[in-house]
C-alpha cells in the first residue's frame, strides 16, 4: 500500500493482469514508490513464471559492415562510405565466427552491420543463406526494420517482398534494433536519416503478418522526456496488439510460448562515447530500474522482458530480476556496437548464472524462442566450460590487435 490511492488502484490492477493506459504508465513512472512499483512488476514475472526460472541465451553479435549512410548521432560504430577505417567482412569471416560461436555452445548469431549504400536484398539473401547452409542449427536473430528499408529502397523492391525474401534465406526472427526513441521529436534530434517510428512499426508489422517474429529494443537516456518514453512502448504495445489479435504466430511453438510479434521486451541505455551526440543526457539507474518495472506493468501482451547487464552493469542487471525481468540476455560472446560507444561491462557463463541464481532465480539457458534447454536447479548442473565470455570491439576491428575469441591455452 501507498499513500496515494489511485496509485494503489493502478498498482493493483496491473499486478492482477490488468490493462494500463499510457497516461497510468506515466504516473506510475514519475510519482510510484520504488518498492510498490517493483512488488506489483515481480507480482506479474511469479505469475507468468511460476517456475522462478531466469533465462539467459548464448550468441554472438556478427558485424558484417561498419560502412553506413545514415549516421546516427548516439552511433559509434559506423563510418561513412568511403572513411578509412570503413570496413566489411567477406562471407569466410562471417562463417569462421559462426564455427566458433558454435563450439561454445551458440544457439543464435546475431548478425548486424550499417547502412551499406550497396547492400540489398540480395546480400542480405546470400548472407542469411550462407550462414543457413553453412551451420542449420544456428537461429538467425538479425537486423531490424531500418535494414529492411534500407534493402527494398537500395533495389527498389516492396518492404514485404524484402521481408520474404530473406526469410526464405533462412532469416528466423527480426532483433528489433534500430527502436531507439520511437516518438518522432527525439527520433528526429539522434537519428534524423533514419526512418519515422511509425514507419518502424509499419514495417515490424507487415514481418508479424508474415510469420517473422522479433523483440523490440528501446535505448533510453538521449535527452528524450519521460512522456515520450512511454509513448515509445504505446507504440511497441499496439504493434502487438495486431499481432495478438491476428493470430500472427508462425508455428504452434510460437503459438503455445505466446511469441509471436514481439517476444520480448529490452531496454537498454544509451552509452555516449565516440559519437556526435555525446553525454550530459544519460539514464540515472533509478531511472532504468523504474523504467524495467513500468514496461513489465504496461506489456499485458509480450512475454518476456530482458535486463541490459551490458549498459547498466552486472549489479543492475541483477537489481532488475526483481523488477520483473525473467530474462538476462546473451553472454555475448562477441559484441562490438555498444561497446564502441562505452559499454565496458563484460561476463562469463559462470558469472551469469551465479548473477540469477543469487538473485533467488533458477538459471535457466534458453533458445531464441525461449524454450529451456537446460535448468541449472542446482550447481552439480551448472555447465563448465570456461571460454564462454563475453568479448568486445578489439576482435573486430581490421587494422587493431586480432585477439582469439578462444583462448589458445
Ligand atoms: S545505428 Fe545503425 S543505422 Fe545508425 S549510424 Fe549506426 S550503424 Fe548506421
Amino acid at each position: 500500500m501507498t499513500a496515494n490511492r489511485e496509485i494503489d488502484d493502478i498498482l493493483q490492477r496491473a499486478a492482477d493482469g490488468g490493462r494500463i493506459t499510457p497516461e497510468e504508465a506515466l504516473l506510475l513512472y514519475t510519482e510510484a514508490p520504488f518498492h510498490a512499483l517493483g512488488e506489483a512488476a515481480d507480482t506479474i514475472r511469479r505469475r507468468r513464471y511460476p517456475d522462478n526460472i531466469v533465462t539467459y541465451l548464448i550468441d554472438r553479435n556478427i558485424n558484417y559492415t561498419n560502412v553506413c549512410v545514415t549516421a546516427c548521432k548516439f552511433c559509434a560504430f559506423f563510418r561513412a562510405p568511403k572513411h578509412k577505417d570503413g570496413w566489411s567482412h567477406p562471407m569466410e569471416e562471417i562463417l569462421r565466427r559462426c564455427g566458433e560461436a558454435i563450439d561454445l555452445g551458440a544457439t543464435q548469431v546475431m548478425l548486424q552491420g550499417g547502412h551499406h549504400p550497396e547492400y540489398g536484398v540480395e546480400y542480405y539473401e546470400s548472407l542469411f543463406s550462407g550462414v543457413k547452409q553453412a551451420y542449420p542449427q544456428l537461429k538467425i536473430h538479425s537486423i531490424g526494420p531500418s535494414e529492411i528499408l534500407h534493402m527494398a529502397k537500395v533495389d527498389g523492391v516492396s518492404i514485404e517482398e524484402a521481408i520474404l525474401r530473406i526469410k526464405a534465406a533462412g532469416l528466423d526472427s527480426i532483433a528489433g534494433a534500430g527502436a531507439e526513441m520511437l516518438p518522432q521529436r527525439p527520433r528526429k534530434a539522434i537519428a534524423p536519416l533514419k526512418e519515422s517510428g511509425e514507419r518502424w512499426i509499419e514495417v515490424m508489422t507487415i514481418a508479424h503478418r508474415n510469420g517473422l517474429s522479433s523483440t523490440a529494443t528501446m535505448m533510453m537516456g538521449t535527452g528524450e522526456t519521460h512522456a515520450e518514453r512511454i509513448e515509445h512502448i504505446r507504440m511497441i504495445r499496439d504493434c502487438q496488439d495486431l499481432a495478438v489479435a491476428n493470430g500472427y504466430q508462425d508455428t504452434a511453438v510460437e503459438a503455445a510460448l505466446e511469441v509471436g510479434g514481439f517476444r520480448a521486451f529490452i531496454p537498454w541505455t544509451y552509452q555516449p562515447e565516440n559519437n556526435h551526440l555525446k553525454g550530459r543526457t544519460q539514464a540515472t539507474t533509478m531511472e532504468y530500474l523504474r523504467f524495467i518495472a513500468v514496461s513489465r506493468l504496461f506489456f499485458d501482451n509480450i512475454a518476456h522482458l530482458q535486463a541490459s547487464w551490458l549498459t547498466t552493469g552486472k549489479d543492475v542487471g541483477q537489481l532488475a530480476l526483481h523488477l520483473g525481468v525473467d530474462d538476462l540476455g546473451s553472454i555475448m560472446l562477441e559484441e562490438n556496437v555498444i561497446s564502441s560507444a562505452g559499454a565496458r561491462h563484460r561476463s562469463n557463463l559462470h558469472e551469469l548464472i551465479w548473477m540469477i541464481r543469487t538473485a533467488d532465480r533458477i538459471p535457466a539457458w534458453r533458445d531464441t524462442l525461449y524454450n529451456h534447454l537446460a535448468v541449472h536447479r542446482t550447481e552439480a548442473d551448472d555447465p563448465t566450460d570456461d571460454r564462454v565470455v563475453s568479448h568486445f570491439s578489439s576482435i573486430a576491428m581490421p587494422g587493431k590487435k586480432q585477439l582469439p575469441l578462444v583462448d589458445a591455452k
